[in-house]
């Protein structure tokens, strides 16, 4: 699998000078040439070594593609050994045209209203399956258009598996790679303390700032505990301590999801609770009208319910932006997405 590799490596493996390498790359990331075969300005031999080591760039099969209405394309690939995950191409009508991946087959969160942790964890996405998940995506759009932002909001804990998702982004920002820029790249997380630490800490050693997530979903320890497990090992106190060193080092804001369910976390005092906890930080309030999944029981506020909550955060000084529901047709909104389409 050739996307395994970063440019030295690679050079290094294939015995062959860094300009070859570069010429690879140019093909793979600017010319969206997937077949060694078309890399016509390699010698023949060359690409039949290419071929002979690594078959064809891509080592996932795309086993469904889902078109909706709100221009969200759903993508299944089936990896070497028979996993598989989604992935998800979200366009709207600002030019933004952004790719959602997955980092993990299956999550091992187990967050209760979420369909992907609902069959447990199964293993790790490696560097290359992430990076193939954003080069699909980008084969999606029309000839002349390519991704302009990247989410790491799919399927697992991109924490629980941050090298691999570290060496697929920094391809995806790479001047030679997709050229993206950093800015415009999210991970999201459930909160992995030791993780958001890591993270700074390469930022400190001049690593890519890219913009932090945290799923916080509840202005409490009672309530975040109750829909997500992992509360139980590190809870919002941690969470937001480990924020506000992420906060220090980079100096990007943090944005806090919060997927509002209602009976659950929906309530004008939660809300309120919500800004004192937040009150004084540098941060943004990401709110997600839950997106249902059908096995998992629980239901969206009405529109008044979320209109209220919004207000009462944005009078307690709180940045606030209501995510917008896209995809949820082809079940390919946050927190739909899953091994499979049973
Ligand atoms: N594991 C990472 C990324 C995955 S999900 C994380 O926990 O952040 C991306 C976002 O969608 C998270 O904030 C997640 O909590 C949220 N989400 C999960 N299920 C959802 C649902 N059914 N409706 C709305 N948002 C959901």
């Amino acid at each position: 699998m050739i996307l395994e590799y970063d440019k030295l490596v690679l050079a290094s493996i294939l015995g062959a000078p860094l300009f070859r390498v570069v010429q690879i790359r140019r093909w793979i990331f600017s010319r969206k040439t997937y077949d060694f075969n078309l890399m016509t300005d390699l010698s023949r031999e060359f690409r039949f070594g290419l071929i002979e080591r690594f078959g064809s760039v891509f080592c996932g099969k795309e086993l469904a593609c889902e078109v909706s209405g709100d221009f969200t394309k759903k993508l299944l690939i089936e990896w070497l050994d028979g996993e598989c995950v989604e992935c998800v191409l979200l366009c709207d009508d600002r030019g933004h045209r952004t790719a959602c991946i997955s980092t993990q087959v299956g999550c091992a969160m187990g967050c209760l209203f979420c369909a992907s942790g609902m069959n447990g964890f199964v293993r790790n996405l490696t560097r290359g399956e992430i990076l193939e998940q954003i080069l699909r995506l980008n084969l999606l759009l029309p000839f002349g258009e390519r991704l302009t932002h990247i989410v790491v909001m799919g399927i697992g804990e991109p924490l629980r598996n941050l090298d691999a998702t570290l060496g697929a982004l920094s391809e995806a920002t790479a001047a030679d790679g997709l050229n993206l820029s950093v800015r415009r790249v999210t991970i999201s997380t459930v909160g992995v303390p030791a993780g958001i630490i890591k993270l700074a800490e390469a930022v400190k050693k001049g690593g890519k700032a890219y913009k932090l997530a945290i799923s916080l979903h509840a202005p409490n320890n009672k309530i975040r505990s109750s829909i997500i497990p992992q509360n139980k090992i590190h809870n919002i106190q941690e969470i937001l301590e480990a924020a506000d060193y992420y906060f220090r080092q980079t100096g990007r804001r943090v944005t806090f999801e919060y997927t509002l369910i209602a009976g659950v976390n929906d309530r004008i005092e939660h809300a309120k609770e919500l800004a004192a906890l937040l009150a004084g930080k540098t941060a943004i309030v990401n709110v997600i009208p839950l997106n249902p999944v059908k096995e998992l029981g629980f239901q969206t506020p009405s529109k008044q319910t979320t209109e209220k909550f919004v207000n009462q955060l944005k009078a307690g000084n709180i940045q606030v932006k209501i995510r917008m529901k896209k995809g949820d047709k082809i079940n390919a909104a946050c927190g739909q997405l899953r091994l499979k389409n049973l």
